[in-house]
């Protein structure tokens, strides 16, 4: 670890992960598009595949570019160690194919991305027989009371997408102690620069780097991060991957002969050998480009946030605005406890007097704002999602999921704050015209 991963967040976001090349002393981390990587010499090589000396095989297991992510994103974290998948939701997969197996359950959130609700409820469970038990975090004794002996993890969104729920880090950390089991915390939506859910007792970390972190719109990604803290040893029988003999590398126990990182190893070593997960070196060069502005941009996020916010609130065509940051949201007060200036990201909804039909018009008469279905962006995002992201759901799926038939969805982005509101002042007129 260099001297600047114990810095303060700004300079790790610039410099950890990025030393400059040793070999050419290019200051920008190259992006190593190579698939493979020769070999000093067969003992050097034999020692590479036995995991005797870390080095670059091939490309699916680790690339240069995307292991200076890795270290940038453990360092941003505060975890011990990293491994990146091409999307959120690879991470996902990833980190529960090391932890699961048929039959065994785990609890989730029911306060989470619609794209991992699917994941969990659909294809988890018909296709690897992982069964989720959804709760409502609002509650956190709620995961206590859906732990069994099969249960595996627990998993939470911070701040959720796209409801602005903020879970309980410090309680769902202590039921996950409790009851010997790691508590893992998507922070897509906080990011580590509003939120670092290792100091709450999260164990394990996960993100759509797609989001802020990239913060462009212009890279997909995801990472899981290893917090160092959960004793897999002592929990062998459970957690099988990581606490007995793997037999493709010699009967080793990454829990034992990897006691610094034994899941970043796993996920690199069986996880992105087995499954295919690796993240492109193109994307983890934007990926980190991206992240060196993190702090800047998350400030400016928020704050444009905020202001939408309470124009919108005393807007008369809407009847309700949904931001953490206003003081009469629900999770004000633990977004003041767990987020940084009580911060609460730039992803909301707000619903229109007129219902469904002013919604359309309204996200019709946007200039400014972009009509798509993302959040994170440095551009500001508009979506109705009862006509698009949650259209295939249920009357009652729609509610529970905040995707009324009024709700649009906003993600604000870095515009001049102004501007923003004149663009949805001239938009709004149509909607006020119909609540008239
Ligand atoms: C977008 C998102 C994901 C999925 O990430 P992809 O990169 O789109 O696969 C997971 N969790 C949250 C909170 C998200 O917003």
């Amino acid at each position: 670890m260099t001297k600047q991963n114990q810095m303060h967040f700004e300079t790790r976001a610039i410099h950890a992960g990025a030393e400059p090349d040793p070999v050419t002393g290019a200051c920008g981390t190259p992006i190593h598009q190579a698939a493979a990587f020769q070999f000093k010499s067969t003992q050097h090589a034999a020692n590479a595949f036995a995991l005797k000396e870390r080095a670059f095989i091939y490309s699916r297991l680790t690339n240069p570019t995307v292991s200076a992510l890795e270290e940038k994103m453990t360092a941003l974290e505060g975890g011990v160690g990293a491994t990146c998948t091409p999307s959120g939701l690879a991470a996902n997969l990833l980190i529960f194919s090391a932890l699961m197996s048929p039959n065994a359950d785990f609890v989730s959130s029911c306060k989470i991305y619609g794209g991992s609700v699917g994941q969990f409820r659909d294809t988890f469970s018909r296709a690897f027989g992982w069964q989720c038990h959804f709760v409502d975090p609002t509650d956190p004794e709620n995961f206590e009371r859906a732990i069994t002996e099969n249960t595996r993890l627990l998993f939470a969104e911070s701040i959720s997408n796209p409801e602005g729920v903020v879970s309980d880090l410090e309680a769902l950390g202590k039921i996950a102690e409790k009851n010997h089991i790691p508590l893992i915390i998507d922070n897509t939506v906080a990011t580590p620069y509003l939120c670092r859910p290792f100091e709450y007792g999260a164990s394990l970390v996960t993100h759509s780097t797609t989001k802020y972190l990239s913060g462009h719109g212009n890279a997909m990604g995801g990472v899981v991060i290893d917090g160092g803290t959960f004793d897999w040893m002592k929990h062998a029988d459970k957690y099988p991957a990581l606490g007995k003999e793997v037999a493709s590398y010699n009967n080793m126990i990454f829990g034992e002969s990897f006691e610094d990182c034994p899941v970043a190893m796993h996920n690199h070593a069986v996880g992105l050998r087995d499954l295919g997960l690796n993240q492109q070196p193109m994307n983890a060069y934007l990926t980190m480009l991206g992240i060196q502005t993190l702090p800047l941009r998350m400030e400016q996020h928020c704050k444009n946030a905020l202001k939408v916010a309470e124009y919108l609130k005393n807007h008369p065509a809407v009847s309700w605005v949904n931001y953490t940051g206003l003081k009469d949201s629900p999770s004000y007060a633990l977004a003041r406890k767990y987020m940084k200036n009580g911060y609460s990201s730039s992803l909301f909804s707000f619903g229109l007097k007129a219902g469904y039909d002013a919604a359309v018009r309204l996200v019709e008469n946007v200039r400014l704002f972009t009509h798509l279905a993302n959040l994170g962006d440095t551009r500001s995002l508009i979506i109705h999602p009862a006509s698009t992201t949650h259209a295939q759901l249920s009357e009652q799926q729609k509610i529970n999921a905040g995707a009324l038939p009024d709700a649009i969805r906003v993600s604000i982005g870095l515009e001049n704050i102004e501007d923003l509101i004149a663009d949805l002042d001239q938009a709004l007129e149509t909607a006020q015209t119909l609540a008239a």
